[in-house]
Formats: C-alpha cells, sequence, structure tokens
C-alpha cells in the first residue's frame, strides 16, 4: 500500500475523513471530514490564524463571498486560461493544449485532430504521451477549470456565474474596502480562509486533488518596487516553511521548488513551491507568488473603480505589488497524517499504528478512562474528570475493551495523553498519565492534571 492508501484507510476507520455521499456510490473529487478529521482541520485553521493574522500588526482578515459577480472571473483571467481545450497527464498532472503537444512530438496528431474526435486519440494515437513524464493522457476536453452555477429563481433570467476556482479574487476585488476602514497601509497583508472549486480532471490521491477543497491564503501588498517587493516575497518564503516545521513536518520531506520561467501562471512574476515529499515524490503543498500588481490593475481597468493608494506622507499614489502565500488546508492536512503515521514494532513482537500528530493539532488532547467499566467508583472519578478537563481542552471517553485496546484506539487517533483512572486513584487522588509517543507512564496529581497538560500542549 502506498502511503495515500494507508492515509486513507487509517482515515476512514477512525472518522478523519470519509467518500463523500459515499451511500449513493461516492461523488469523485469530494471529501466528507468525520469527528477527528474536522477537529484536525479545525485546529490547523487556528493555528494559521493565528501566526498569520492574531500575532502580527500588519495582516487582517477577511472572509469573503464563494459566489462572485462573474466580471471578477473574467477581469482575473480565468475564464479565458481555461476554456481551451486541453488534455491533462494522468501521473504528472500537467494540462496541454493539443497544440503544444503537437509542437513537441513529431508523430503527434495535428491539433484539430484533437479538438475534433476524442474516438481518433484513443484509437489511433495511443502512442501519445505527456511531454513531460511519458505519462497516459486524459481525452481532450473543453476543459474549464471553474464550476459554473446559476442564481436565480426565473427560468431564462438567472446568472450564470461561478463558484470561485481560489479565495485569492475575494481579497483583491476588497481591497480598498480593507483600506479605508482599517487602519492598514502598505506593506500590509489580508489572509483568508475558504473553500474553493475546481472541475479538475483527474481528481486523485486521496483529498490531494480535490474538487471541492479550502484554502489559506494570505495576499500582501507592497510598494510597487521591485527590490521591496521581493524582500517580501523572499520573507513569506521562509515564513511559511517555518509554520510548517513549527507544526512538526519532518524537514527532509519539505523543499522548495521554482517555477521556470515558462511554467509561470499567467499572473506570475516569480513563485516558489513548498513541496512535501509523499513515498520519494515531491508534492506541492503551498505556492509563493509574486504577483505583480496583476490583480489590482485587471479589476480596476474591468470594474473602472480607482484601485490605487494614496500615500499621505510622500504624496505617491501607486497600485501596489502582490506577494501571496497560497495554501491548501486539506492537502496540508493530508501530508501532515502521513508524516505522523508511523507503524512500529514494539517489545514482545508486538505491533502498533500511531499517528504523532503535534499536540496542538491532534483532535483530541486526552482520553480519559476508568480502568473498569463496571466499577462505579472507577467510573464516577473518570467522568468528573473527563467533565472537567472537557471545559478546557478537547478530550473524549473511553470504557470500551481492554486498557490496550483503548491505548491502541488513542495512538491511532493521535491523541496525545491518555489518562486511566484506577484503585490507587480513589485512595490517593492521582492517575495515571500515558504519552502517546514515548509510551511512558506518569503518576499525576488529579489537582494538577490540567496544569500539567497546559504545560505539555504548550
Ligand atoms: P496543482 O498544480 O496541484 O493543481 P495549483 O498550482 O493549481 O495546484 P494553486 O492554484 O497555486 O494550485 O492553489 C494553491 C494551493 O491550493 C495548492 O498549493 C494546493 O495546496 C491547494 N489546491 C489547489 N488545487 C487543489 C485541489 N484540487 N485539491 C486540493 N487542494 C488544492
Amino acid at each position: 500500500m502506498d502511503s495515500f492508501e494507508k492515509i486513507a484507510s487509517l482515515a476512514k476507520r477512525r472518522g478523519f475523513i470519509y467518500p463523500g455521499s459515499e451511500i449513493y456510490g461516492g461523488l469523485a473529487g469530494t471529501w466528507d471530514y468525520g469527528p477527528l478529521g474536522v477537529e484536525l482541520k479545525r485546529n490547523l485553521k487556528n493555528e494559521f490564524w493565528r501566526s498569520m493574522v492574531q500575532l502580527r500588526d500588519d495582516v487582517v482578515g477577511i472572509d469573503a463571498a464563494i459566489v462572485m459577480s462573474p466580471k471578477v472571473w473574467e477581469a482575473s483571467g480565468h475564464l479565458e486560461s481555461f476554456a481551451d481545450p486541453l488534455v491533462e497527464c494522468k501521473k504528472c498532472h500537467h494540462r496541454f493544449r493539443p497544440d503544444e503537444i503537437a509542437n513537441s512530438k513529431s508523430e503527434a496528431p495535428n491539433p484539430k485532430q484533437i479538438r475534433n474526435s476524442k474516438s481518433e486519440i484513443k484509437n489511433k494515437n495511443e502512442e501519445l504521451r505527456c511531454p513531460e513524464c511519458g505519462g497516459e493522457l486524459t481525452e481532450p476536453k473543453q476543459f474549464n477549470l471553474m464550476v459554473e452555477t446559476y442564481l436565480g429563481v426565473v427560468e431564462g433570467e438567472k446568472l450564470k456565474t461561478y463558484l470561485r476556482g481560489e479565495i485569492t479574487q475575494g481579497v483583491h476585488v476588497n481591497f480598498k474596502n480593507v483600506l479605508s476602514s482599517t487602519r492598514v497601509k502598505p506593506p500590509f497583508g489580508v489572509a483568508q480562509i475558504g473553500k474553493a472549486f475546481r472541475n479538475e480532471i483527474t481528481p486523485g490521491g486521496f483529498t490531494f486533488r480535490s474538487r471541492e477543497f479550502e484554502q489559506m491564503e494570505l495576499q500582501f501588498y507592497t510598494k510597487p518596487d521591485e527590490e521591496e517587493s521581493m524582500k517580501w516575497f523572499e520573507y513569506w518564503k521562509e515564513e511559511r516553511l517555518t509554520w510548517y516545521l513549527s507544526l512538526g513536518v519532518k524537514k527532509e520531506n519539505l523543499h522548495f521548488k521554482e517555477h521556470a520561467k515558462d511554467e509561470l501562471a499567467h499572473y506570475a512574476r516569480a513563485a516558489f513551491d513548498i513541496e512535501y515529499r509523499v513515498d520519494g515524490v515531491w508534492k506541492e503543498m503551498e505556492g509563493i507568488h509574486h504577483r505583480g500588481d496583476w490583480d489590482v490593475k485587471r479589476h480596476q481597468e474591468s470594474s473602472k473603480e480607482d484601485m490605487t493608494y494614496f500615500d499621505e506622507e510622500t504624496k505617491e499614489r501607486y497600485l501596489p505589488y502582490i506577494v501571496e502565500t497560497s495554501g491548501g488546508v486539506d492537502r496540508a492536512a493530508l501530508f501532515l497524517l502521513i508524516d505522523a503515521y508511523e507503524e512500529e514494532k514494539l517489545e514482545g513482537g508486538d505491533e502498533r499504528t500511531v499517528l504523532k500528530l503535534h499536540p496542538k493539532l491532534a483532535p483530541y488532547k486526552a482520553a480519559v478512562f476508568p480502568l473498569l467499566a463496571n466499577k462505579p467508583d472507577l467510573v464516577k472519578l473518570a467522568k468528573t474528570i473527563y467533565d472537567d478537563l472537557k471545559r478546557e481542552f478537547m478530550v473524549t471517553w473511553d470504557d470500551r475493551g481492554n486498557i490496550g485496546k483503548r491505548y491502541r484506539a488513542q495512538d491511532e487517533a493521535g491523541t496525545p495523553f491518555c489518562v486511566t483512572v484506577d484503585f490507587d486513584s480513589l485512595e490517593k487522588h492521582d492517575v495515571t498519565v500515558r504519552d502517546r509517543d514515548s509510551m511512558k507512564q506518569d503518576r499525576v496529581s488529579i489537582k494538577e492534571l490540567k496544569s500539567y497538560f497546559s504545560k505539555k500542549l504548550e
């Protein structure tokens, strides 16, 4: 099994992630987060918000609408860029316009053939392979990544628009609103977390490529000065990598990949990806892009609204440059699960599967057990402790099976601590606290349990 399969199996078994609409046979590219997954994702988003907004004086937050005027997508270039017939490599997911492949492969069919007939590609051109990696190609499709939707009730008068393909534009259209309603001025940033939708033709790799997913982004506005904006670009690159490291991602599994000039998106002047290594293959986790003044300029031209900033001190008026950091919440959650996953051989020949998630991200911080479920005194004391702890931490209760089974279940859930109430607890007012990673056990006084966890979870 590869890492994606292992995590998919554990995720379903333990309630992290289920296939979307499963009882109806599923809906490709959609996923539902279960009781543990929703906690993991929420913790991840809270950490993002804390580091990007709460702890900073130069970043504010926003939560823009998912459905925006279709004019936004015209201005941003999304409608235009994705309107061609495209084929996509099933392996590396690069997409190609048919004429691009025709140029790079002498035996390739002419673009018209591809455009006009699916069967020709299937039947006569099986040789046609991805020019990048030699992978198999999908059939050509009139390919628009944007997910269409319709607003309004009267048939024939409905407004055709789109579910946002990236959360970015909701920030840029509000650039002037944020400036006039807060005290920020460039250099400053606007952070956002929210859903995005893409009609990916080959969703896959568990949640890696989904059709509905969440992004966590920063749009950072600077003076339109090459040197200054590049300084911020370098700064944010490092900040974002450091953030993933602070969440416990193994250093050897992270690196930067620079986009070559011919790989840059239509808006980008410079771009690096933070990539994560899964089973020896580097995959994109987050993009850091220098967008120049592309977005604000396009929205100014299209809306005819003045999008410039006037600097009262220097009396300069300008369209700002934008440095963007754009990460996927689901993709990061997936990589964090893969990174935390370990199968360990224990003394005595036993094995365990454990998720060594950073305590900040773990769905439950502790699990509370009465040693025996049929001893009312133990259950009562354990319940009191559980009720007390849950006011401060996300905790869970388990009184099924034996202690060994409960430990295994919590190891797979990534719970950093297990608290067991035993007969000694009734006499000595203390409990056993077992550490997930070292499996060592401490005896901790019930009175001190909360501060013990606060320290450990810091
Ligand atoms: P890819 O090359 O993998 O399709 P992208 O370069 O199109 O990604 P961006 O548009 O830069 O991605 O989006 C920023 C981030 O959003 C990505 O780094 C990724 O974490 C996340 N993301 C993008 N598309 C998807 C998707 N289909 N499913 C899950 N996450 C996604």
